[in-house]
């Protein structure tokens, strides 16, 4: 956590977003970081370095800004900053499992990042199975002696199923196994998992903390001093950092976080209304709506309910797909938590990958990312699309 934070005593999480890790610039009062756009620093005498700074790969100042304000919006200790969220998960595996370990991912994992065991891990002899984690006995009888990792995304991507992480952190740490979440869909804004027990947080800083798909980006922090001291030495060891304009983007994003997500949330429940009662629409999965199966639990761990929507089609997958190709305001692209509103088709995009396997998505499912127009443009363009 940034010093200037500790001077401010200020805890709250819109003051931290927008001041944690970022005091103004001590060479020239600049009150946002300056784009530390350099690779390397001038030493005073060998080893004499200003501020810790030898070279980018090591360390930034404006990552350095972007890593403390992560860490404190997660109420963690240590935050790191990734070129993507991907390279984010591939540090924090091959830094936690060797060959031989085992992890248990959801059954509706982000489709990278089902790829990123099935196809990249597993060559280096790690195993993994698949769990229902809306389910923690189904979390505990996957368990092997071997489980390292319990990996867990809460909502999910894109059934929005919701996990009870402190169950899951007791059942995961009661096998001496530790707990990842992927906070992408909520952002710590609604959902702060190491408070919950996790031992790991992952994200996509591409998504909500970026919030104007304009930058990819990833992230982990965790609570625990060892482990982010061994994070930081495979970061470094292979070099999949965030640059310098990349990281000052996600800043930029999250100072409006709070704001954003607050709207984010309302909009997707307005929508998520309309389409309950929409005679196209044959579900809706939305953790907001009172029959959604963890309903209770998100309430009890989230303060919103994000702004990701899916919903299934009456008349099967090109129906779905009609949908997806008739919207106009909403646009068709992968992706989520920017401002602007998106709609796909999991199936054949973002989930494409996913074909065939136990996390495979229904055919007819569109995934909305809601976005922060006009709620009543958004439902009069999907009330449009569905015909
Ligand atoms: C996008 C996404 C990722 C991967 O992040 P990239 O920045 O695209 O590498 C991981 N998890 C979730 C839930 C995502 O939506």
């Amino acid at each position: 956590m940034s010093d200037q934070h500790q001077q401010h005593g200020a805890t709250s999480f819109e003051t931290l977003a927008i001041h944690a890790g970022q005091e103004a610039d001590a060479a020239t009062g600049a009150v946002v970081p300056p784009i530390y756009q350099v690779s390397t620093y001038k030493q005073d005498g060998v080893g004499g370095l200003r501020g810790g700074y030898e070279y980018s790969r090591s360390a930034n100042p404006t990552r350095t800004a972007l890593e403390e304000n992560l860490a404190a919006l997660e109420g963690g200790r240590r935050g790191l900053a990734f070129a993507s969220g991907l390279a984010a998960e591939d540090c924090l595996l091959r830094t936690v499992l060797s060959p031989g370990d085992h992890v248990v991912i959801p059954n509706d994992a982000y489709g990278g990042t089902f790829r990123l065991f099935a196809k990249v891990a597993e060559r280096w002899g790690v195993t993994w199975s698949v769990a229902d984690s809306a389910d923690p006995a189904a979390v505990r009888a996957a368990l092997t002696p071997r489980t390292k990792l319990v990996w867990v995304e809460t909502p999910s991507n894109p059934l929005l199923g919701i996990t009870d992480i402190e169950a899951v952190a007791g059942v995961a740490h009661a096998a001496g196994a530790r707990l990842l979440v992927d906070n992408t869909f909520a952002s710590p804004y609604l959902q702060q998992p190491l408070a919950l027990g996790a031992d790991v947080v992952v994200h996509s800083t591409t998504k909500y903390m970026g919030g104007h798909s304009d930058v990819v980006g990833g992230a982990l922090v965790v609570n625990d001093d060892t482990l982010g001291e061994e994070l930081a030495f495979h970061q470094n060891a292979m070099g999949a950092i965030a640059g310098p304009f990349d990281a000052w983007l996600v800043l930029r994003g999250i100072k409006t976080l709070a704001v954003r997500m607050d709207r984010h949330s309302a909009n997707a429940e307005r929508v998520a209304q309309m389409l309950s009662a929409h005679p196209k629409v044959t579900s809706v999965l939305y953790p907001g709506l009172p029959e959604h199966p963890g309903h209770e639990t998100a309430a009890k761990q989230m303060r919103g309910f994000g702004g990701m929507v899916s919903f299934r089609v009456a008349g099967g997958e090109q129906a779905a797909v009609d949908v997806c190709d008739r919207a106009r305001l909403f646009t068709l692209g992968e992706s989520l938590g920017g401002v602007e509103s998106l709609i796909e088709h999991p199936g054949r995009m973002t989930h494409a990958s996913a074909a065939g396997s136990a996390l495979e998505v229904p055919s007819d499912l569109v995934r909305l990312s809601v976005g922060i127009e006009a709620a009543d443009d958004l439902l009069a363009d999907l009330t449009q699309a569905l015909g």
